[in-house]
């Protein structure tokens, strides 16, 4: 493992443990000689992990798109790539890393950690994905997987590979165990 990839709020949140973790998280990946790659913002959790981990001696690469450059971009990278959209963006975030970390955040982490799933559960990659669940505020949305696994909609190969701790190193020991599931994605339909 080479690069992790860190997907979080582009707010800080109300709360300071939120910015605590973000700083917990760079510290920790500059520790064991990981570089950040991440959506190359300055601002909310994302500017919290990036400073935390340059100001740690690491490497922190953004990938931000052309659009979001002169409002939020992080000037002071060790590397930012421009590029056209938000997919593009992703793609390359996919690409460049060698695993995948989400602290919390909005739409725009759900939507990063949605996709990092459904793309493993179709084979795509087999890259290990976690939450840093701070101050449990995923938990709520480990109980609707959950309700999605009973009610047929997940099978719950798929729901365990994603890993969480609110400990980033724990999270990142336990990425060296990880095994894509072999199993197919449907439940119910005479392919799974
Ligand atoms: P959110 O959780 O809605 O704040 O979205 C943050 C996540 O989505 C980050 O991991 C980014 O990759 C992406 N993203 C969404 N909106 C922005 C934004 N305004 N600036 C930078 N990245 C963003």
């Amino acid at each position: 493992m080479k690069r992790v990839c860190v997907n979080c709020g582009s707010s800080p949140g109300f709360n300071h443990v939120y910015a605590e973790a973000a700083r917990k998280l760079g510290r920790t990946l500059a520790g064991q000689c990981l570089e950040l790659v991440y959506g190359g913002a300055e601002v909310g959790l994302m500017g919290e992990v990036a400073n935390a981990i340059l100001q740690a001696g690491g490497t922190a690469i953004g990938v931000i798109p052309q659009f979001l450059v002169d409002k939020v971009s992080h000037r002071g990278l060790s590397r930012l790539h421009i590029v056209s959209t938000m997919h593009e963006r992703k793609q390359m975030m996919l690409d460049l890393s060698d695993a995948f970390v989400a602290l919390p955040g909005g739409f725009g982490t759900l939507e990063e950690v949605a996709e990092l799933l459904t793309w493993a559960q179709l084979g795509f990659h087999k890259k290990p994905v976690g939450l840093m669940n701070v101050s449990g505020y995923f938990d709520p949305f480990l109980s609707f997987l959950n309700r999605a696994v009973t009610e047929g909609f997940i099978k719950q190969e798929h729901r365990d590979m994603l890993f969480v701790s609110e400990d980033p190193e724990d999270l990142l020991k336990r990425f060296g165990s990880y095994a894509a599931p072999k199993v197919e994605k449907w439940i119910g339909v005479g392919k799974g």
